[in-house]
Parts: C-alpha cells; sequence; structure tokens
C-alpha cells in the first residue's frame, strides 16, 4: 500500500483498517520475520556523548535491525563541527581515539579560528552506507521533537520524517501534543512517506498525565517502557507507573472517546555510552513483525499493531485470533528462566468513578486522577512459558505482560526485571 494511502486511511477510517490488519497478521510460525530496533537514541548531534557511527555500530553488533538517531530538535544532516574538548568532557578522553580506532579514514579533524582542535558529526548520509546491509541492519531518519509548555517537557519522537520538524508549543500541554503531531501528519501528507509519531517518558518531569495520553487521540503511540534512569517510569506517591497510565488512557479512549488505543513501545533514549552509568544503550526494544527491512514495511508493521515492547523477555509467538478471540502468548525461554504471564484489561462493567489528587493543602495537583483497581485489573495469571486468553466479550480491552524471574542485566531502576509488553487486543468494537 502507498504510504500516503496508508496514512489517509489511518486517519480516516481506523476501525476497519485496524481489524483487518489484526487477522491479516496471523501467519505460521517460521514464516514471520521479526526485527528488533531501538528508536529512541541520542548521540553528539544534541546531549548524547559519543559518535553516531560509534552508536550505529554498537547497535549493529549486538543484532538489532533498525536503529532510529533521534537527537534534540536536530536531524544529523549538513555540517556540523564539535571542540574536540566537549567531546572529551562528555565522552572521556578516550572518546575520540576510539572513534578513529574504528573509522579512522573518516574521522575529518580542524582547527578552528580560536586555534582549538574540532571535529566533524557526520552527517546520517555519509555513513549510512558503510553500516546499513540489506535485511540486516537499517538506519532510520529520527527527531526528537522537545518541546515545553510552562517548563513541563513534552517530548516526541518522529521516526521516518523528510525534514526537521521544529517544537510548535502550545498553551496546553495537549495542545502541544496535537500541533506537533499535526505538524508531522502535515509533513507526512505532503512528502507522501509515513511517519511515526510516538510519545516520549510520560512520567519524565511529571509533565503527561493519564488523561493528556487519552484525549490526544490523534497520538497512537507511546514508550511503555523508556530505558532512562530518570524517567520515574514506577510513578511516586502521587503519580502512577507508566504501565498503569497507559490502561487509564486506553480505558478512557476506547470507553469515553470511543477511539482506538495508544500502542506502547520500549527504547532506550541512550545517551552514555562509554561507561555503564547513566542512560545507557541495550535497556529497551521493540520487536517488529513486517514483511521486510524497510523504513514502509516497518511502520507499516507498527501502526498495525505488530509489535511488541521489551526489555528482555522475547516471545516466539503473539497472535490474536479475532475470530476466536484468543490472545495467545508463548515465550522465547532462556535457560534458568521462569516466566509469569498476565493478562491485563478493564472489563466493560468497570467502576467508573475517579478523583481528582491533592495535597496536604487540599489543592489539586496537576496528576493523573485515582482510578478505580478495576481498570488495568489483572484478568488471568499464569506461570509457564505459554498462555491463552479467551475473551468473554465483557472486556474492553485484554493485553499480556510477561517477567521473567530474571534480573534485568543493565536495570534502569532497582528490582528491575525482564519483561515483554503485547499490544491492547479485542477493542475493535468499543470503536467510533
Ligand atoms: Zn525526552
Ligand atoms: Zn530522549
Amino acid at each position: 500500500m502507498n504510504a500516503r494511502v496508508f496514512l489517509v486511511l489511518l486517519l480516516v477510517a481506523p476501525l476497519s483498517f485496524f481489524m483487518e490488519c489484526t487477522a491479516l497478521s496471523a501467519q505460521e510460525p517460521g514464516e514471520e520475520n521479526w526485527y528488533k530496533g531501538n528508536l529512541h537514541t541520542h548521540s553528539l548531534w544534541s546531549d548524547g556523548n559519543d559518535f553516531p557511527e560509534m552508536i550505529s555500530k554498537w547497535y549493529a553488533d549486538r543484532g538489532y535491525h533498525f536503529l532510529a538517531l533521534t537527537d534534540h530538535n536536530i536531524l544529523s544532516r549538513g555540517e556540523k563541527w564539535m571542540p574536540v574538548q566537549t567531546v572529551e568532557n562528555r565522552g572521556g578522553k578516550d572518546a575520540l581515539s576510539n572513534y578513529q580506532a574504528s573509522f579512522g579514514d573518516r574521522v575529518e579533524l580542524r582547527t578552528a579560528d580560536n586555534g582549538k582542535m574540532e571535529v566533524r558529526l557526520q552527517p546520517l548520509d555519509s555513513y549510512r552506507g558503510q553500516l546499513e546491509r540489506p535485511g540486516k541492519f537499517l538506519l532510520m531518519v529520527g527527531e526528537e521533537i522537545s518541546d515545553s509548555v510552562d517548563g513541563l517537557p513534552v517530548h516526541m519522537n518522529a521516526t521516518n520524517l523528510t525534514g526537521l520538524l521544529r517544537p510548535v508549543g502550545g498553551k496546553t500541554v495537549r495542545e502541544a501534543m496535537s500541533n506537533n503531531l499535526r505538524a508531522a501528519i502535515e509533513q507526512s501528507r505532503t512528502s507522501g512517506q509515513q511517519i511515526l509519531i510516538h510519545l516520549n517518558h510520560p512520567n519524565f518531569g511529571w509533565a503527561i498525565t493519564a488523561e493528556d495520553m487519552a484525549f490526544v487521540t490523534t497520538e497512537r503511540f507511546f514508550e511503555v517502557y523508556n530505558g532512562h534512569p530518570g524517567v520515574n517510569q514506577l510513578g511516586n506517591a502521587d503519580h502512577p507507573p507508566v504501565e498503569r497510565m497507559w490502561d487509564i488512557a486506553n480505558t478512557l479512549r476506547l470507553d469515553r472517546l470511543k477511539k482506538a488505543p495508544l500502542f506502547g513501545l520500549a527504547t532506550d533514549d541512550s545517551h552514555n555510552y562509554h561507561d555503564s552509568t547513566g542512560s545507557t544503550p541495550g535497556r529497551g526494544w521493540v520487536m517488529v513483525r513486517a514483511n521486510a527491512l524497510t523504513p514502509d514495511d516497518i511502520l507499516t508493521s507498527i501502526n498495525a499493531g505488530d509489535f511488541y515492547a521489551s526489555s528482555g523477555v522475547v516471545l516466539d509467538r503473539v497472535e490474536f485470533d479475532a475470530t476466536t478471540k484468543t490472545l495467545q502468548v508463548e515465550v522465547d525461554p532462556e535457560a534458568s528462566e521462569e516466566y509469569t504471564i498476565q493478562f491485563i484489561g478493564t472489563l466493560k462493567d468497570y467502576d467508573r468513578t475517579s478523583k481528582v489528587r491533592e495535597d496536604a493543602e487540599n489543592k489539586e495537583i496537576r496528576a493523573t486522577r485515582i482510578y478505580s483497581p478495576d481498570i488495568g485489573k489483572v484478568l488471568k495469571t499464569v506461570q509457564g512459558r505459554q498462555a491463552t486468553y479467551q475473551l468473554s466479550g465483557q472486556e474492553i480491552f485484554v493485553r499480556a505482560v510477561i517477567t521473567s524471574t530474571a534480573a534485568h542485566s543493565n536495570p534502569s531502576f532497582a528490582g528491575q526485571k525482564k519483561q515483554a509488553w503485547t499490544q491492547p487486543v479485542g477493542w475493535e468494537s468499543q470503536i467510533e
């Protein structure tokens, strides 16, 4: 399908399209192409601490199939030089020599007018030919549109864009989200090229509430897991964990707004590549079932919800049979690990009451409201490597989360276990 037609379909007729895609995604095991990718990565082009070629090589060497470098409000295009001193301040004394050891013939140095040595940050088009491998490794154009409203960070990643998208702003967080989405959709319409726009780390700076996520219905994607240690993945006393925000937002969308749900991605949001501290790579990724390793095929599958998010658990099978209304999950097990598979959803008779959060002086806090535990409740738990959930017809949606007994090898929060999150299913009859 041509990208333009696809996007129009996505905007105009999501119901029929998503139903069709869910049904079409049923394939025999072994015939599927699963591609592993990270869609949130920073380099020296903004506030990361390594060269884009080094970062790309890091991911390619570890079996990733695709990567988007998503620097803040900049595309890696054109000419950009950086003082070597800045590189060393960020990445340590060896950052440049390591780069020269790996990409020696490509490294460009010059002496600036002030007598200081500078190194060129290479644009994507100059190095992609050296790193990309057909069917094996793909670099996608990306940007983290880094907006803010009253000091609250509103960050959204755009993948596969054709030109820089400057933050548009807005009077409220929701307006800024909508405005940035509109700009991206407009660029996609004009260029005919699909763009994936996903909302980043909602709890970073406590900027985005579950209601914000629910009501900006042009957004279909967000980060259910972001590997940066500073993004408040687990929430706090006044803010729910990101995973619960997902269920609240999707319940509001499907039950009250009659709009399609958000799909969840896992990403690294990596900035630090030289030691084990900070926001290091490899913590979270998406697995996408696609026809081929091209930007268009990857985004078509993500748009259709044919992917899952992972922080370490790999699945052999994730299938929703729309006819029998059965969600089936099978883990690709690691030796000595056991798994808990939970099916999480909201039932149609859930308690719809909610209340605002208040501080000690009974003043309303800007935070997600307090909702009943009926929202996003555990509908079934299976200990083992495979599990099936048969929908009764009472579910607004159901999704699966798989948790290993093994600790995450490089946790972003204390006590983190390896996990995988599948997309919500069974919701099509809820939307207009
Ligand atoms: Zn961000
Ligand atoms: Zn980021």
